[in-house]
């Protein structure tokens, strides 16, 4: 069960998503960093009042740790953003021709400026299917297995994931990060087609395909929240 709402909290507006889990044993206030969000945890028979009070006993903490989460990135002219782990700068050039295109460590974009944001988040996308796909099937052939289907979204918690028949989906984020750390995606991904959960028989296929998984999953561990700042 999850409710959002807004409260105010600490003289600022904070972006509030209240959860119960059945799992959970007791209050506990989660800091997701993919938005400006907090979410309160509440154990089964716990009182939502005892859990905002609780939320509100330490709201020096949440809004210290807001403050800490880095600002978000739109898609505009002059905007810093990675791409393959290397930072570029969007430049809005305006006219016709190509609608994105890379010219050193400029992304250019064409066209009318209310468009800008559209367009850029369309080619990252296209982007990524373009990274992915021939790793994809490099990786799935070497280990005689076969990928059916590659789909590529937008997911707050996820990298990837695979699900029955080959069917592949990534996160256009990782567009963004080093190749290395796309490749450790995919290698996953990849080995789970051929082992679905995550035993030692699965991670020893990731270190075959993906020799650097190990730092890849560190990569993204400490720095895979900072990708969903753009856009
Ligand atoms: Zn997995």
């Amino acid at each position: 069960m999850v409710d959002s709402r807004t409260i105010e909290l600490g003289g600022r507006e904070v972006a509030l998503v209240v959860r119960r889990s059945a799992r959970a044993r007791r209050l506990a206030l989660r800091i997701p960093g993919h938005d400006d969000s907090v979410e309160l945890v509440l154990p089964p028979r716990a009182a939502e009042s005892d859990g905002l009070a609780f939320l509100r006993s330490r709201a020096g903490w949440v809004i210290e740790r807001l403050e800490r989460l880095a600002p978000r990135v739109a898609f505009a002219d002059g905007a810093a953003l990675p791409l393959g782990g290397e930072s570029h700068v969007l430049r809005h050039l305006g006219g016709r021709g190509a609608p994105v295109r890379v010219e050193g460590n400029e992304i250019l974009v064409a066209g009318r400026p209310d468009h800008m944001a559209r367009r850029v988040g369309d080619w990252l996308r296209a982007e990524a299917r373009l990274r992915i796909t021939p790793a994809t099937h490099r990786m799935a052939a070497e280990i005689d297995r076969e990928v059916t289907r590659i789909t590529i979204r937008d997911q707050k918690s996820r990298w990837g994931s695979c699900a029955r028949g080959g069917r592949l989906s990534f996160n256009w984020r990782l567009v963004l990060a080093p190749a290395w750390v796309l490749d450790y995606v995919v290698a996953h991904e990849v080995a789970h087609i051929a082992e679905p959960n995550h035993s030692p028989a699965f991670w020893a296929v990731v270190a075959r395909l993906n020799p650097d998984a190990k730092a890849g999953r560190a990569w993204l561990r400490q720095q895979g929240m900072d990708l969903h700042r753009y856009g």
